[in-house]
């Protein structure tokens, strides 16, 4: 199987009152594909500037992250972010955001890209993943992610773009304010009357809720003490979540999709034990079996019988 995904690929000022980092590698994308290349290959899609060097691209290919859709942009600088964090680490506040080679990007896909059974559509401008998902002819499963930045400025877009995904991951406080629905299980209900099956509410330290047609169904995030910087959290999930679901042919029943959950859970939990994507630099694979392990035996995920 194969896994593409679209989103930001950018630089964080991050300030958490644990720390802070001035440049930090980010962006939805990169944080995505990182997470999702513990279960196989994926190919992040997006522009990046003359600042975006071979120091960042080797990050990525240590991976085995698939780098041949990241377009540079000749004089152009790449996409940038600075945000703090207070004591409630649940809420980013967006101090700047520069979209700098996301301005006027088109994306061509590679035929490898259009392709791909599964397709991310990472938080960035909702034309932008309007036109991948057009592009991308072969695609079995498509899934998107936005936020609060792209419900305020380009909302009829992001409805149009919710219309041809089959499910959508997004905090509960956004599919609250996209639905104008107070109530959760409404919001979600709202959005699956849209188009997609399946929607995933991301809680923050809460953990997750899946609501499908078939039933709902809720995980905490693992347990943790440390935690030093949320970035990342919603992206690693998610590439968890869906690098999880390529592995297993593109399953979406629920009992596979509550598995997906769990292994992005898991993800998420080593992503916030360190700023930015520096956690999952030293990562490895059976670190991530061995805490979903734990966490499945802390949840009792495997009584819960399938739907
Ligand atoms: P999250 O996983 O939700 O914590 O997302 C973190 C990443 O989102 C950061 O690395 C940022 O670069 C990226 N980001 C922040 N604002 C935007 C935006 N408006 N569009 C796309 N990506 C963004």
């Amino acid at each position: 199987m194969s896994l593409t995904v679209v989103g930001s690929i950018a630089f964080d000022a991050i300030k958490t009152p644990f720390g802070e980092r001035e440049r930090a590698l980010g962006g939805s994308a990169v944080h995505f594909s990182l997470a999702a290349s513990f279960f196989g290959e994926v190919r992040p899609v997006g522009p990046v500037g003359d600042d975006f060097g071979e120091r960042e691209y080797e990050v990525l290919r240590r991976h085995g992250v698939i780098t041949d859709d990241i377009e540079h942009v000749q004089g152009g600088r790449t996409f940038f972010w600075k945000g703090e964090y207070d004591w409630d680490l649940n809420t980013a506040h967006t101090l700047d955001t520069q979209l700098n080679v996301f301005g006027d990007f088109e994306p061509k896909l590679s035929q490898e890209a259009r392709d791909s059974d599964l397709l991310f559509l990472a938080n960035i401008q909702p034309d932008l993943q309007r036109h991948v998902r057009e592009q991308s002819t072969g695609t079995q499963l498509a899934a998107l992610d936005s936020m609060n930045f792209w419900i305020e400025s380009t909302r009829e877009s992001l409805l149009r773009t919710i219309s041809v995904v089959d499910m959508v991951l997004m905090n509960d406080a956004e599919l609250r304010m996209l639905t104008e629905e107070p109530n959760l299980m409404r919001a979600a209900g709202a959005v699956r009357a849209m188009g997609p099956r399946v929607v995933i509410a991301k809680q923050g330290e809460y953990g997750a809720a899946l609501f499908t047609e078939d039933g709902f169904f809720a995980l905490p995030a693992y347990p943790l003490e440390t935690v030093r910087d949320p970035t990342g959290a919603g992206d690693s999930f998610a590439g968890g979540l869906m690098g999880y679901l390529d592995s297993q042919g593109g399953a979406i029943d629920d009992a596979t999709l509550r598995r997906a959950m769990t292994y992005g859970s898991t993800l998420a939990s080593f992503w916030v034990e360190e700023f930015g994507c520096e956690r999952a630099e030293r990562l490895t694979r059976d670190e991530i079996d061995e805490r979903y392990e734990q966490f499945k035996r802390m949840t009792a995920i495997e009584s819960v019988p399938a739907t």
